[in-house]
């Protein structure tokens, strides 16, 4: 948290409220939230936000200046934010990055993060290039259903960790993919290789359709999420499973709410969501 649709609703609000900025300033409050760049700080001082991208949870401004091109990629898996000056300044000593601008429609942007570590990059078109190579796979959003089921028919690992493991679909994280399964009725430990093929495309089709959704819900506010202008995201009531281990099934299947605790917690209906065997070729 945040995952891709949180991602994606705070690369749109900064897109149309930040594009055509000029950053006057950069505050760096610790010097290792700065993953890698950090000598190149300077070359963004008077450079223009000419975009704002996402790629899986991260956004990235894209900064243009005299012809050449840097990006601030602002990873936001876990507990990162991009906060605008309306969003509430909650234990401010977390604020670790800030952009002072001029010429939008807002006067600064910062990065916010409690973790203590680098969750931003500074990076030149090379780096850019090499830092989503090794990171980001398929964008579960523009992924065709065949490059969906290829990855899948040839994936022994288990349903749940596959759709979370970035380098493979870049954006799912733990509260997606409960919800995705759930209401696709298949196990988190299902073995990807073994599903049966005739339920790929309603797999593929739900997948989008949980994160579409999401996204025009504004995401899913759970611990400290909100949007960058300080909005929370309103899918969390669309939750099924995620979190509610011992409620009934909302199929009303008689079922009660199940929590395995693997790397991460899997949320699911044992009668619902039965681990299936593919005995034939289909
Ligand atoms: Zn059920």
């Amino acid at each position: 948290m945040p995952e891709l649709p949180e991602a994606e609703v705070a690369a749109r609000q900064l897109r149309q409220r930040l594009v055509g900025g000029k950053i006057c300033d950069c505050w760096v409050g610790r010097d290792d939230i700065v993953r890698e760049g950090l000598q190149s700080l300077p070359w963004y001082r008077s450079s223009r936000i000419e975009g704002v991208e996402r790629r899986g949870k991260s956004v990235i401004l894209v900064c243009g200046r005299g012809g050449e091109r840097r990006y601030l990629a602002a990873e936001l898996g876990m507990t990162g934010l991009l906060l605008l000056p309306s969003a509430p300044a909650k234990h401010p000593q977390h604020t670790h990055f800030r952009l002072f601008l001029d010429g939008c429609a807002e006067p600064e942007v910062r990065y916010w993060n409690p973790r203590r570590f680098g969750r931003l990059l500074l990076l030149d078109q090379a780096g850019l290039d090499r830092y989503t190579g090794r990171r980001f796979g398929h964008d579960p959003l523009t992924m065709s259903f065949d490059e969906f089921q290829a990855l899948l028919l040839t994936n022994r690992s288990r349903l749940k960790s596959l759709l979370m493991r970035q380098q493979a679909i870049a954006g799912i994280g733990n509260i997606y993919a409960n919800e995705i399964l759930f209401r696709a009725k298949l196990h988190p430990n299902q073995i990807a290789n073994r599903i049966q093929i005739a339920r790929l495309p309603d797999l593929y089709g739900t997948m989008q359709a949980v994160l579409r959704e999401a996204i025009r819900m504004g995401g899913s506010s759970v611990r400290d999420y909100f949007a960058p202008d300080g909005t929370e995201g309103r899918y969390k009531r669309q939750h099924l499973v995620y979190a509610k281990a011992g409620m009934p099934c909302p199929n009303q299947c008689g079922g009660t709410i199940r929590r395995s605790v693997g790397e991460r917690s899997s949320f699911y209906c044992p009668n619902c969501q039965r681990i299936g065997r593919r005995t034939t070729k289909k």
